[in-house]
């Protein structure tokens, strides 16, 4: 099977100017994934037994709720509450070893430590009543497209020195998307294409973390009451872009609801 590429959105992505590309895309499929669990799909049988399974991470749950459609979310719920009752009486009907001291005092004692007994199987033990941190259809949905579009950046650096060029004329990434393109170059690229791109790519963040340390600097600096006539320059939004730069996403984002 021949894999998609999403050339034109990482093109456009690009043609956006922010922080982080990755982070633009991120954001739309994260949306995008969100409205399909809540929109079309939710009274399909074959997804819903595959959201009663897997859950929803803690992220993910906030962001439906957020989202609206309190119908959809209670027809979710039902069924997701349903698998996870028939989960519980199948293991306390004799599965589950009890705590070797006993006593109630000792029982909530124990509960507090990391239980290693199971190791990490999602299977064993309690380990699928916490599970769906791990195993959340929105992240694993996302994972696959994210995967994709990752190797669609390589594909383009590879093989479009046009888009290289604007590549490294852009704002670069954040911290985390970088690294993953950057693991994707040094697992996938010949040395040739490493020699190529890894320095140019490296040369782009340092450039513009740079420009966001500058950015960040004056942000403070303008509380100094010698600058309070002074420009922004482009600092006036300096800590949500150095928040993304740091660790991604977009934190001034309003949140994100079912229109
Ligand atoms: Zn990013
Ligand atoms: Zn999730």
């Amino acid at each position: 099977m021949k894999e998609k590429l999403y050339t034109i959105e990482v093109v456009e992505a690009l043609e956006k100017e922010e922080e982080c590309p990755c982070c633009h895309l991120e954001r739309k499929i994260e949306q995008d994934t969100i409205c399909f669990v809540l929109g079309a799909s939710y009274m399909e049988d074959d997804i819903r037994a595959v959201t009663d399974q897997d859950g929803f991470c803690r992220h993910h749950t906030k962001m439906m709720f957020d989202y609206g459609n309190s119908l959809g979310n209670a027809w979710i719920l039902k069924t997701r509450m349903e698998y996870v009752r028939k989960q519980f009486s199948s293991q306390s009907k004799g599965k589950i070893t009890a705590p070797s001291s006993g006593g109630r005092t000792a029982f909530l004692f124990k509960r507090r430590k990391p239980d290693t007994r199971f190791g990490t199987d999602p299977a064993k033990g309690t380990n699928w009543m916490k599970a769906s941190e791990h195993t959340c259809y929105v992240c694993r949905r996302f994972e696959e497209t994210y995967g994709q579009i990752i190797k669609t950046f390589l594909h383009l650096i590879r093989t479009e020195p046009e888009f290289f060029s604007t590549l490294q004329e852009s704002k670069g990434f954040c911290l985390p998307h970088f690294a993953d393109l950057y693991e994707a170059c040094e697992r996938e690229f010949s040395l040739q294409e490493a020699e190529k791109a890894l320095p140019a790519l490296y040369q782009l963040m340092e450039r513009n973390l740079d420009r966001i340390q500058a950015d960040i600097d004056w942000f403070i600096d303008k509380f100094d009451y010698r600058n309070q006539d002074a420009d922004w320059k482009t600092s006036k939004d300096a800590v949500p872009r150095t928040m993304q730069k740091l660790v991604g996403t977009y934190p001034a984002d309003p949140v994100f609801k079912q229109k």
